[in-house]
């Protein structure tokens, strides 16, 4: 059977992780978060005292942060930084605006590109971030650009942080997503765009449930099954 690569990129707080892992689940494919990567090197910055901005300290550090990806009998992806579990740390809100400022570094983005192809070039994946369709896979089977206003973008964030016990006003979520929009989109190494063979899922005014079935119908017929 044909080997298949579904690429989900988009902005920060679209629902892409939400939305890929559970589509992944009930495709069967591997779900590769590749956003947890880069949160994962930054993780190392910042732990280490380095300055997120200091492009030089960042890219002499990179071969000492040992990155992996191991799979929990949950079937989650689980991150691990020279051998130890990251998955929750990651997620803190300085571990966000470091990783927006790191990953728009050449070097550290070709240090974890090849890491990112390996993991799709063996199973069917759903991979998602903001490259990988134009650059990581770009020649993925099925690519989408997942993609939602930033005040509801920024709505979703608020909730999922204070449901997370790390509360934060509507107004700081939203000035970080526009932040992390800017970062995104304006690094001149694989800024974040719809590749030209994406297809756009605007989930602004749909649920988690219709924004999922309208996924499942874009993957459906762009590989003719
Ligand atoms: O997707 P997530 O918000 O976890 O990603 C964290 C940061 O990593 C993003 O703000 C983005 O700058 C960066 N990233 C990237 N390329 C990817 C995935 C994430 O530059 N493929």
């Amino acid at each position: 059977m044909k080997h298949i690569r579904i690429a989900i990129d988009g902005p920060s707080g679209a629902g892409k992780s939400t939305l890929a892992r559970s589509i992944a689940a009930k495709l069967g494919y591997v779900y590769v978060d590749t956003g947890a990567i880069y949160r994962t090197i930054s993780c190392y910055m910042l732990e280490q005292g380095i300055d997120p901005t200091d492009e030089k300290a960042v890219v002499a550090a990179l071969p000492q942060a040992k990155v992996e990806i191991r799979y929990g009998a949950d079937g989650l992806q689980h991150m691990l930084l020279n051998g130890a579990d990251v998955t929750e740390r990651i997620r803190r809100p300085e571990v966000s605006g470091c990783a927006s400022v790191v990953s728009a570094y050449p070097d550290v983005r070709a240090h974890l590109l090849e890491m990112q192809r390996q993991m799709a070039s063996a199973d069917n994946v759903v991979m998602d971030g903001r490259d990988i369709g134009t650059v990581v896979l770009p020649d993925a089977e099925i690519k989408v650009f997942l993609t939602a206003s930033a005040q509801e973008r920024a709505r979703r964030r608020t909730l999922e942080l204070e449901q997370r016990g790390t509360p934060q006003s509507y107004e700081t979520t939203l000035r970080e997503i526009e932040e992390r929009d800017w970062n995104d989109t304006h690094r001149a190494t694989a800024p974040l765009r719809q590749a030209a063979d994406a297809v756009m899922l605007d989930t602004t005014q749909l649920d988690f449930q219709a924004s999922e079935e309208a996924l499942l119908r874009i993957i459906q017929e762009r590989s003719g099954t």
